[in-house]
């Protein structure tokens, strides 16, 4: 069994497809400066139930033939197969080469299974491999702190490991704050003989309401001490987006210096806070 040191470094930062054109301008000077640090790959999320297929389709074409590898997110919750077939072949045909496997979020009032063909996400893995082949590179969803809808932890545990036998090549997690649940997390997933590459994704703080929204939608811990430093701050943005470097960056080396293989940025559509860290980083 490899240790995760033994995997290639890889650095990746993930947007959101734009919706106006000026979105547009700001995602293309983002990228071009991202670019710059010669990522491994680019990726794109797509919206609940297929929200954003079609945005997401053109911002992902059109990054990846700027020339940095660009994956989009894909999620199954709500489509068809053969939407995703379609997708796929699109992709395929567009010289895209690794793709970001998702169930997605349920949307609201479609019931438990969002109404699709394809329930989890494990389930996309495996359509994709039997529709695909090995053409794509496909990373999956971790979740160290668990993912809020698991019934319980070690039956989470056992859902990742469905997604990693029905073919995920590696995965990426949710981000966290502490360093702990990773370390925690690949412990228990070797013990169950898992063996792939877990990238720690990594969300910098730069706004205190937005981190508390989105972590208690996916179920992030902001641990109190970093909440408490936050919540004094107040509108203090400036300040907020100092502590909140200094805080990730060191966590960002805490990862790297005890062999995490890479890190991925969740960088909403802004290149400063990523590079802030990045620059800070002895990698
Ligand atoms: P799954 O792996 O299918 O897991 C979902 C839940 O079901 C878990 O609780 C799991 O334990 C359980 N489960 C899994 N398989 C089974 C099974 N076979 N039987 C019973 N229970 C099972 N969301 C978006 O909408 N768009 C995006 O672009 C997007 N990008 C993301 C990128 C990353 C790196 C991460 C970490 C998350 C992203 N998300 C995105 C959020 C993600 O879609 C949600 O967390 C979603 O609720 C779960 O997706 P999943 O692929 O992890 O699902």
């Amino acid at each position: 069994m490899k240790t995760q040191k033994a995997y290639p470094r890889r650095f990746s930062f993930e947007f959101f497809p734009p919706k106006t054109d000026r979105g547009e301008e700001k995602l293309q000077l983002t990228r071009d400066r991202l670019a710059e640090h010669d990522p491994h790959f680019f990726s794109v999320t797509f919206g609940a139930g297929g929200s954003t297929r079609d945005r997401t389709l053109k911002t992902v074409l059109d990054l990846n033939s700027q020339g940095v590898s660009t994956a989009p997110h894909l999620s199954c919750i709500g489509a068809s197969k053969a939407d995703v077939a379609e997708l796929l072949d699109i992709y395929r045909d567009n010289g895209v080469d690794r793709i970001v496997a998702l169930r997605g979020d349920i949307p609201s009032g479609t019931g438990s299974s969002g109404g699709g063909e394809l329930r989890y996400a494990n389930e996309l893995v495996s359509f994709i491999r039997e529709h695909s082949g090995d053409h794509f590179h496909l990373e999956v969803a971790a979740y160290p702190e668990f993912h809020p809808q698991a019934s319980n932890a070690e039956q989470d545990l056992r859902n990742f490991k469905r997604k990693v036998e029905a073919g995920a090549d590696s995965a990426i997690t949710q981000y966290f704050y502490n360093v702990e649940s990773y370390f925690y997390f690949l412990d228990r997933m070797e013990k169950m003989g898992l063996d792939l590459p877990v990238v720690p994704g990594i969300m910098p703080i730069v706004n205190f309401s937005n981190l508390v929204r989105f972590s208690d939608m996916c179920g992030a811990d902001i641990p109190r001490w970093i909440r408490k430093q936050l919540e004094a701050y107040g509108d203090d943005s400036s300040s907020i987006q100092k502590f909140g470097e200094e805080v990730v960056t060191r966590m960002c080396q805490q990862l790297l210096d005890a062999g995490a293989p890479g890190l991925h940025f969740y960088t909403m559509n802004q290149a400063d806070a990523s590079l802030n860290i990045w620059h800070n980083l002895s990698r």
